[in-house]
């Protein structure tokens, strides 16, 4: 499958380590690759389509 190969291109070519995080927004757990300690507010996917253009 085609799309499974690009999946794991993807997946080759960002090999960064993600943290457990909770969306600033709505508090969803989700996956971030800013750690934790990190100033960084990270949104859900739900989140950051609507959060306001910075
Ligand atoms: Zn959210």
């Amino acid at each position: 499958m085609p799309q499974c190969r690009y999946a794991q291109c993807l997946k080759l070519r960002n090999p960064q380590k993600l943290f457990a995080r909770c969306c600033s927004g709505c508090g969803v757990a989700l996956q971030s690759p800013y750690a934790p300690e990190r100033p960084e507010r990270i949104f859900c996917e739900g989140c950051y389509v609507k959060s306001p253009v910075v």
